[in-house]
């Protein structure tokens, strides 16, 4: 028997990925909804609103059966919910709590919301391949390089809700263009999808892989650069944060064991002695480890 049901929102630049669960973290119902960037953004807790109001109404549940609500949002999230100028969301300052609480008319004290990395890495740490670690830091490879460090079961933040971006640590000398944040040598303008593909010239990151898997020697070279600077950023990481587990996700990460034992490698010939068998693993929630972070955040 059902008791309460708890709603994670894992909220992107073109989807809302809702997922509804039982508060013992079993995936109920899983939805999408377009993500309506128009006019600033101001849709998407309105839809997000209807669309709780909607599976309550479907599966028969009231307001006080919802035991919370979580949200990840794809920018800087302070501890308090406010989120500082997300701009895949044409957000400004919006305290992500206190919104959705007056929509919905339901206490702000039962809604959380956290940056969708460490929300994504909070996912992994409670119902993927991070469960049987104490501590991790998780990576996201994709469009852009993510990062989200859960230690002892608490996502960390940092002052600035910055902490854990991985993405952004200015590892690579000599590239004369600069990185979407506006500095040039951060560690995704290599290591993201885009990335590989601009270093290696071909239309995509999986090109790059599938042609350096099959033996092509150019390819394999452009991908052990790019793995010997994760490995660096890992050893970085590792030097600061010293995570019991390295969750590798995100688009890029579907290369599988050829790339994550290349990462591996360069991450011991780089990381301080202790902490040089930390290890390394692909994430298996995939695409709804947001969603499973989300309700956990909330719980
Ligand atoms: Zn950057």
């Amino acid at each position: 028997m059902m008791n309460k049901v708890v709603f994670g929102i894992d909220v992107g630049g073109t989807t809302i990925k809702c997922g509804f669960f039982s508060d013992d973290g079993e995936l109920i119902e899983k939805e999408e909804l377009p993500t309506r960037k128009e006019n600033s953004g101001e849709n998407i807790l309105p839809d997000i609103a209807e669309y709780i109001k909607m599976t309550l109404a479907v599966h028969k549940k009231k307001f006080t059966d919802i035991a919370g609500i979580g949200i990840g949002v794809p920018g800087a999230v302070r501890d308090d919910g406010t989120v500082n100028k997300c701009v895949n969301l044409g957000w400004d300052v919006v305290n992500v709590p206190k919104k959705l609480s007056e929509l919905l008319i339901f206490p702000k004290e039962k809604i959380k919301a956290g940056n969708d990395a460490n929300v994504a890495a909070l996912g992994e740490y409670w119902k993927g391949s991070g469960k049987e670690y104490s501590s991790i830091m998780m990576v996201t490879i994709g469009t852009g390089v993510g990062g989200g460090l859960i230690i002892d079961g608490k996502p960390i933040n940092g002052f600035n809700g910055a902490a854990a971006e991985i993405g952004h640590m200015p590892l690579v000398d000599g590239l004369d263009f600069a990185c979407n944040c506006g500095k040039t040598g951060c560690l995704e303008q290599v290591a993201s999808a885009t990335g590989i593909a601009r270093l290696a010239g071909t239309k995509n990151a999986k090109e790059v892989f599938d042609r350096a898997k099959a033996g092509d020697k150019d390819m394999e070279e452009v991908i052990e650069k790019v793995c010997s600077y994760i490995g660096k950023g890992l050893a970085c990481a590792a030097a600061i944060a010293d995570p019991e587990c390295f969750v590798i996700g995100g688009g890029v990460s579907a290369a599988g064991d050829y790339f994550i034992d290349k990462i591996k490698k360069y991450y011991k010939k780089q990381a301080f002695h202790p902490s040089i068998d930390t290890a390394i693993v692909k994430a298996s929630l995939l695409n709804d480890a947001g969603i499973y972070g989300a309700a956990k955040l909330a719980l």
